[in-house]
């Protein structure tokens, strides 16, 4: 059985347990009612026309009607295209035409969608009878397309197998402190994203149990959620910890005081996000690295046991990780020797991040192009270098090196430096075109609240801390940075 299967069997073992409860709304669904909600939501999809292949494309929310869509299309053996409910209309039509999509489950019946798409509603009668759809597809189908939240470029739709989703579900199970029935697992994070599907929702369901869903992170609601609903596991993002951090101590250990284990990934975690933590409740958030096209983590801090600040950890035990050049050929090339010791004290030799496992993608939609290559492996866009313990530092995406005089810049170094400072909430550096040096380092400051900051205090920490080429020519104050659905830094947009 494939991940369909997951709820199949949670709704055997333990029908009367939770499955999801909305905070919002305290909406929630038990494993036999979820099981009973997918099975009629199927075979109205399949009455809609929906085969075994088809695409179908969910517009919801982190919400009890995403669950029950996306059981409810695998059954009815279809291939599920979640994507963001804000995606504006012009870019709805494009990914609906991309992925071939004919039938969307939103909750509005209002139909705004292109000619010969039609609409599910979400919500529909949860028990009508029948015979229970159940197209069974497994292994090397694909299970989802997930379209990349496109930081770098234009969106590409990553197929995702049944074996690559259920691969990954077994590598974190692996990890230390795993999920166990009795869990409660708060997920903010989008639904629509690999991240909040994965690691959130599909590990809970594997183990039966419950996830708090919640539509949208705000830091104090979010906080008294933990504590009402007795959340015992975060799966979140950066900014997320970010805000909890500038808690009280009292207000923290409060909110949290149910929780167990927090993880964070998709973006750096400051270390002094981390530390604040730590220091205001004992808890340890454990950072973990994952793509997309690895459905999606990768490594994690969990599997030695112990976060390290700075580093996204080692990877989940069934994946091999290498560092290559930007050929592919030979291992651990450097890419800037002589930088690498200033801020990261690196040991090891910077990469490109290359992957192999049974976790991986099938290629981008439709043809399967660019998936692992003959020998199975899979070069991200992500460099990196391996400490002396061998875990894992990521330092910056390649797309992202800015070049000063003809000198290396990767942004991410100098970022961490200006978010050292404790007037400084985020940071974000780009390069700018400069006339003299081709490209000049910008960074753009969001000062922490209450907090006065002046151009010259940044510019002088950087200089104190960074090669000369490294330091900002120029900073620029702003109230908040863009971010993705799942707190990634959009530099694109920025820039
Ligand atoms: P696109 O490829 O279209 O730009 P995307 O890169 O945002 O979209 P995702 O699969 O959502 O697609 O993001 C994966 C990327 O997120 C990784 O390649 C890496 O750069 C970044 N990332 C993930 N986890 C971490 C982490 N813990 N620290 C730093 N970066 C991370």
């Amino acid at each position: 059985p494939g991940v369909g299967g997951l709820l199949t069997r949670a709704a055997a073992t333990w029908p009367e347990h939770p499955a999801v409860l909305e905070t919002g709304t305290g909406r929630g669904l038990t494993y036999r009612e979820a099981d009973a909600a997918a099975q009629a939501l199927a075979r109205r999809l399949v009455a809609a026309g929906v085969g075994p292949g088809d695409r179908v494309a969910l517009r919801l929310p982190t919400s009890v009607d995403f669950v029950v869509a996306f059981f409810g299309a695998l059954r009815a053996g279809a291939v599920v295209v979640p994507l963001s409910p804000q995606v504006p209309g012009p870019e709805l039509e494009k990914l609906l035409a991309h992925s071939g999509a004919k039938v969307v489950v939103q909750r509005d019946a209002e139909d705004d969608l292109p000619d010969g798409v039609s609409v599910v509603t979400s919500g529909g009668d949860p028990d009508g009878g029948g015979e229970p759809a159940d197209a069974g597809r497994s292994g090397e189908d694909i299970a989802v397309i997930s379209y990349t939240s496109g930081t770098t470029g234009p969106p590409r739709g990553v197929m995702l197998s049944h074996r690559a989703l259920l691969a990954n579900l077994e590598q974190i199970s692996a990890l230390e402190g795993a999920l166990e029935q009795d869990d409660r697992v708060l997920i903010t994070i989008p639904l629509f994203h690999v991240y909040g599907l994965g690691p959130g929702l599909l590990q809970a369901t594997a183990v039966g149990a419950t996830a708090v869903l919640s539509e949208r992170f705000e830091a104090q609601r979010t906080l008294d959620d933990c504590a009402e609903h007795r959340v015992t596991s975060i799966t979140g993002v950066p900014t997320m910890y970010g805000e909890f951090a500038a808690f009280g101590a009292d207000e923290l250990r409060r909110g949290l005081a149910t929780v167990r284990r927090m993880t964070s990934g998709a973006a750096p975690l400051h270390p002094k996000v981390l530390t604040a933590i730590r220091e205001a409740t004992g808890l340890d958030v454990y950072e973990g690295y994952g793509l997309t096209e690895c459905a999606p983590v990768v490594t994690s801090t969990l599997v030695t046991g112990y976060p390290k600040p700075g580093s996204v950890g080692r990877p989940l035990p069934g994946i091999e990780l290498r560092l290559v050049d930007s050929d592919g050929t030979d291992q651990a090339v450097p890419l800037d020797p002589d930088d690498v010791d200033d801020v990261f004290e690196a040991e090891g030799e910077t990469g490109l991040v290359s992957i192999r496992g049974a976790n991986l993608f099938s290629g981008y939609w439709p043809d399967g192009d660019h998936g692992p290559d003959d020998e199975g492996w899979f070069r991200t866009g992500d460099v990196g270098y391996l400490d002396t313990d061998g875990d894992l530092h990521l330092v910056d995406r390649a797309n992202d090196l800015i070049i000063v005089n003809g000198f290396n810049v990767f942004p991410r170094e100098v970022e961490e430096v200006i978010g050292q400072l404790a007037e400084v909430a985020e940071a974000a550096v780009v390069g700018v075109v400069d006339e003299r040096s081709g490209e000049a380092v910008k960074a753009v400051v969001v000062p922490a609240a209450g907090a006065s900051l002046s151009e010259q205090q940044v510019v002088d920490h950087c200089a104190a801390h960074l090669a000369g080429y490294k330091v900002p020519h120029l900073v620029e104050f702003a109230e908040s940075l863009p971010h993705s659905a799942t707190g990634k830094l959009r530099r694109v947009r920025l820039r």
